[in-house]
């Protein structure tokens, strides 16, 4: 694909008074799609994940898209249908490329809702945010799909030469799983030269964001035994080891003293180019003052360019129901976060490796890999990458950074594995302060206007360059 390396936003004021006059319509759609709890985890009524995919085809025709469907694939070996997922298309002129527009509208369940200042399904605005369940993670980002995409063809007419794909999953915090079986199945409706992923976060607040890399996952679980039945404390404890206490020794290995990890052959990343300062961190994260932060490097490095290990479930009593037993086993599950250039299966292997040369005085130690999602980067040359660093500078006016991501979304790997020829670029409608999955989730709204104005610049642009 060919674009102009000399971007010139011609439509720009007339995008910007477009998006603007719409804007509270656009919170009003949000809002809208915000009633409806989409989670589409199984135990719970997913016939609102069929609702919201319903919603999203009706918003999808309200702003100009003539073909719209609703597909779902399967996915295992007993072809369990996947969650639905909206597609909605507008032909490129000939010449002109397409571009896909990604986000998702399921959500994320709510938690504790003691947590929550606002109903989470009932959009609330409080001053410049918009507080609510989706109201960022993701179904800001269908709406800045939807705005823009509307935007764009009120003001460009039929000079709106670029294709346009809308593809808005239904099931991505439930980990994808129909995702791989439906790019295949629906490759030729979804081929696309540029590719938005409108699923991340910017920078600060008033400072745009491209996401250039994920790192990716590994997570598995470690069991331990000592014993072939649980026994007295009393009786037979001080030459027993309780399984829990060898378990807890086992994951005290996988971080040396500065709390580095400290399993061999889990790859770093080259430094990344931005500076997350300390302070900065110490606010988003909510970290206490008085704990010290573990590894080395700068803090970007340590979140997107090396491997983290977190402890995410364990099988032990409860404090409440605890009795005087030793018990002969104890399971743990960990989170292995891959800097880009890892390799899932190689993790999971050096974890294996590390389990198997621990001295645990003879305990059984077992590690079985769970889920695997590859990381990602991009090249910020490629000329869809240039575009939207240029579109985000256009529309924020303020230099835009290249960041990384230390979370990880899998279903990336697969696009681009099926559009290996795609740019794919990940841009941002959250915050830091987004507190997406976790209660009182908010959209800046100031940045999500300026996102959907910028995306619009971006199929302006491609709508005046040859393929
Ligand atoms: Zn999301």
């Amino acid at each position: 694909m060919n674009i102009s390396p000399e971007f010139q936003f011609r439509a720009k004021d007339t995008l910007e008074a477009e998006v603007r006059s719409n804007f509270e319509h656009t919170l009003q759609r949000l809002t809208e799609l915000v009633a409806i709890p989409s989670v589409a985890w199984e135990a719970y009524d997913l016939s609102q994940v069929e609702r919201s995919a319903e919603k999203v085809k009706e918003l999808a025709f309200a702003v100009g898209f003539e073909q719209v469907e609703i597909l779902t694939a399967t996915y295992g070996p007993e072809n369990t249908a996947g969650m639905p997922a909206v597609v909605a298309r507008k032909e490129a002129a000939p010449g002109h490329p397409t571009i896909l527009l990604y986000a998702h509208h399921d959500v994320q369940p709510v938690g504790n809702l003691k947590e929550w200042q606002t109903a989470p399904f009932v959009a609330t605005r409080k001053g410049d945010r918009l507080f609510g369940r989706g109201a960022a993670d993701d179904k800001a980002g269908v709406l800045a799909h939807l705005a823009a995409f509307e935007a764009t063809r009120t003001v460009l007419g039929d000079d709106f030469k670029a294709g346009v794909t809308l593809f808005i999953e239904g099931e991505e915090e439930a980990g994808s799983p129909s995702f791989t079986n439906f790019l295949n199945t629906y490759r030729d409706k979804l081929a696309a030269d540029v590719i938005i992923v409108a699923d991340s976060s910017n920078w600060q607040v008033g400072v745009p964001a491209l996401t250039t890399s994920l790192r990716g996952v590994a997570s598995g679980t470690i069991s331990v035994r000592v014993a072939d039945h649980n026994v007295h404390s009393g009786v037979f404890g001080g030459p027993l080891l309780d399984a829990h206490t060898v378990m807890v020794r086992t994951l005290a290995s996988l971080h040396n003293s500065q709390g580095s990890v400290a399993v061999e052959g889990l790859i770093h990343a080259p430094e990344p180019e931005v500076e997350y300062l300390e302070a900065n961190f110490r606010a988003d994260s909510g970290i206490l003052d008085s704990v010290e932060l573990a590894g080395t490097d700068s803090i970007a490095s340590r979140l997107w360019a090396q491997p983290a290990i977190s402890i995410i479930g364990m099988d032990v009593p409860s404090v409440e129901t605890a009795s005087n037993t030793i018990a002969a086993t104890s399971r743990a599950k960990i989170s292995v976060r891959l800097a880009p250039g890892s390799d899932p299966a190689q993790a999971h292997a050096a974890l294996e490796n590390h389990l198997k040369n621990l001295d645990v005085m003879g305990a059984k130690v077992t590690y079985t890999a769970d889920d695997s999602g590859q990381p990602f980067s991009t090249d910020t040359s490629s000329a869809g990458a240039q575009l939207a660093l240029a579109a985000f500078k256009e529309s924020w006016q303020v230099d835009p950074v290249t960041t990384g991501l230390g979370g990880s979304i899998p279903f990336i790997a697969d696009l681009t594995e099926v559009f290996p020829g795609a740019d794919i670029l990940i841009t941002g409608i959250e915050d830091p302060d987004t507190r997406a999955h976790s209660a009182n989730e908010s959209l800046y709204l100031p940045d999500f206007e300026k996102a959907i104005l910028a995306e619009a610049l971006m199929l302006a642009e491609l709508s005046a360059s040859a393929q």
